[in-house]
């Protein structure tokens, strides 16, 4: 669909993300023109005589006709984040679960192999152990950033690979180019959930990836005001997502909510760049406090993949998990005495969130990895971690906050 302008030059590779964030188009404008983005809300638009109304008849640029099949203000979104991660394509869907079921349900039918990490973001997990209950895909759940694993679990039939890096909740990284290598020996595609990286840090399309997958009401949105989530790669692959997703299964993303995060992108440099130095600042705190056992941030060189997030991330971004002593009773002080810090779930927002993930829970309602694998896990995780998605406050009043509740 066209919008007023469409990605140019800017997007050269060494043109900084600064800028694109800003200016994502090119072109200059004309007197009159707004500096600022509309928000078109219409959900109809007047059409020609002659143009068709099914999902096959849109052709490749077509003009709005109904917003199920596409909208200016959630279209310019899509180029917004073509731009940030240098995709072909995007789609763009009403929440990051509706990106990776679209992702899924338009790429893998029953008698498909799927190999997926064994730890993720929980509702995909539990999206996973779905579609092996109950659609006919074989999934193996493997540890991914075990390349031998990750090997050893294709076969002929494997269609896709799905990654998250940095994986929640443990921070545990994939090597996205060695992953990429492995699923293209065998003709399957590899997606990659980046929503903790975001295009900012990682830009798995670059390392190989078929598919970048985000839920864009974290740091892409970053204001904890709009849901939001979005796959790209090229046009190609991305065809059957619009069409089946999109136009027949109706998983459209609010135009409102398209310009809110849109609006948002435009820092999205910056708020990374703060994430991340507050995120130092908190995890080198942590890493010395006596309640605190284990810290895993994969900018610190006690990360036990710290070289490889060094290779593959321009910005460590701001989640850090770290397991504690008595952590049901750290829990409820976090709950009922923080003061910068919310007891919440989500994550990437402006204000500072934490949340205890607890193994047994997560194990059982998400996870369900076979003994070896949870020993793996637990040796990480302990019987709970806490996420802690680093704000945009002052660094030294979000370390009095956990000062104070660690400290007593
Ligand atoms: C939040 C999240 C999702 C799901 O996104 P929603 O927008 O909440 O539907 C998927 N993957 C990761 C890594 C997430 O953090």
């Amino acid at each position: 669909m066209r919008v007023d302008k469409e990605p140019t030059n800017l997007t050269k590779p060494n043109s900084s993300l600064d800028t694109i964030a800003l200016h994502p188009f090119g072109g200059h404008l004309e007197p009159g023109d707004p500096l600022t983005a509309d928000l078109t809300l219409s959900t109809s638009f007047k059409m020609a005589p002659d143009a068709g109304f099914t999902a096959a008849s849109q052709g490749d640029d077509p003009l709005p006709i109904y917003a199920r099949w596409g909208n200016p203000t959630v279209h310019r979104l899509e180029r917004h984040l073509c731009a940030l991660e240098r995709a072909e394509d995007a789609v763009c869907f009403g929440s990051g679960m509706a990106a990776v079921s679209a992702l899924f349900f338009s790429t893998l039918s029953s008698g498909d192999h799927l190999v997926a990490s064994n730890i993720c973001y929980a509702g995909v997990a539990e999206l996973m152990h779905d579609l092996q209950a109950h659609r006919g895909i074989k999934v193996s759940f493997v540890d991914t950033s075990d390349i031998g694993a990750v090997a050893d679990a294709m076969t002929p039939r494997t269609k896709m690979v799905f990654v998250e890096t940095p994986a929640n909740p443990i921070l545990r990284l994939t090597d996205i180019r060695a992953v990429a290598e492995r699923a293209a020996s065998v003709g399957a595609r590899l997606a990659v959930d980046s929503t903790f990286a975001t295009p900012i840090a990682t830009r798995p399309l670059d390392l190989g990836a078929d598919f970048v997958v985000h839920s864009l009401t974290k740091y892409a949105c970053g204001h904890g005001d709009a849901l939001g989530g979005a796959v790209l790669g090229s046009r190609e692959n991305l065809e059957p997502l619009r069409s089946s997703a999109l136009v027949h299964n109706g998983a459209v993303l609010h135009p409102l909510a398209a310009w809110l995060i849109g609006r948002s992108l435009q820092t999205l440099p910056l708020r990374m760049r703060q994430h991340q130095d507050n995120a130092f600042a908190v995890a080198r705190f942590l890493e010395q406090h006596p309640a605190v056992e284990q810290v895993f941030y994969p900018g610190l060189s006690s990360h036990p993949q710290h070289e490889l997030a060094k290779s593959q991330m321009a910005n460590f971004s701001g989640m850090i998990a770290f397991r504690a002593r008595n952590s049901k009773s750290l829990r409820d002080r976090f709950a009922a005495e923080a003061e910068i810090l919310s007891y919440a779930v989500s994550l990437g927002k402006t204000k500072s969130l934490i949340v205890l993930v607890d193994t047994d829970e997560v194990q059982s309602q998400s996870f369900q990895m076979p003994p070896a694998e949870l020993e793996k896990y637990r040796a990480a995780a302990g019987d709970g971690i806490f996420r802690l998605s680093v704000g945009l406050e002052d660094s030294a009043d979000i370390i009095a906050d956990l000062d104070r509740i660690l400290g007593s």
